[in-house]
């Protein structure tokens, strides 16, 4: 048989990533953060003082780029650039925005593909993502897409950002999140927008419990119907 996969797209802040792994824990699969992946090219982008925007000379740096997927004991997702955890540099607001503009590069999108679906190739998945449903994983059994306005996405995004330490103003957050929704939905490749067959789920009015519900109500409906 082979394994399952449950892919959750939508704009950054919509809560995908806390709810994708409260879901794998619950379901015993392995949580997927694709997202990580473009933020990860973004960082060596940075790095290298190429601009993020220039697709022939972020393509160009695309062989010498190596990235690895690690989960530790806890089943915690680690990025490994050119053998270097980069788990935690990429979470800065400059990161976020730089793996916007090189996630709009074709060639950079290529070069992810594989890794993603090798993942799904061997394990149970719950995958998060802006383009799973439609590009990555098209046959993925349930898939979701998770919204909430702008302003309650910025507010979630600036609270975490701040329980982590980052300097940052909620003003700037809003205008990050904006920017992207705008990059992620314009470009030309794999842009935001849901699979036809994907299950909509807006958590605008709902906390963490009660969005949590609504996907595992989901899941279960799916499941009860045959996958
Ligand atoms: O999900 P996260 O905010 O970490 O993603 C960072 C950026 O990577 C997004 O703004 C988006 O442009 C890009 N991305 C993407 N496709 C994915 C995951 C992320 O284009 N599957």
């Amino acid at each position: 048989m082979r394994p399952i996969a449950i892919a959750i797209d939508g704009p950054s802040g919509a809560g995908k990533s806390t709810l994708a792994r409260m879901t794998a824990k619950k379901l015993g699969f392995i949580y997927v953060d694709t997202g990580a992946l473009y933020r990860s090219v973004g960082l060596y982008t940075l790095r290298r003082g190429v601009d993020t925007k220039d697709r022939e000379g972020v393509a160009a740096l695309l062989p010498d780029i190596d990235i690895e997927m690690r989960y530790d004991d806890r089943g915690v997702q680690r990025m490994i650039l050119n053998g270097e955890d980069v788990s935690d540099l990429i979470r800065t607001p400059e990161v976020s925005m730089a793996a916007s503009d090189v996630s709009a590069i074709p060639a950079v999108r290529a070069f992810l593909l594989d890794t993603q679906r090798n993942m799904a190739r061997k394990y149970n998945v719950i995958m998060d993502g802006r383009d799973i449903g439609t590009v990555v994983l098209p046959d993925a059994q349930i898939k979701i897409f998770l919204t909430a306005s702008p302003a309650e996405r910025a507010r979630r995004r600036f609270r975490e950002l701040r329980e982590k330490g980052v300097e940052t103003s909620f003003e700037e957050v809003l205008r990050d999140i904006e920017l992207r929704d705008r990059n992620d939905s314009s470009r030309d490749i794999a842009p935001l927008r849901p699979a036809p067959d994907a299950v909509m789920c807006d958590t605008t009015e709902h906390d963490l419990e009660a969005s949590f519900g609504l996907i595992c109500e989901i899941i279960r409906e799916r499941t009860a119907n045959g996958l």
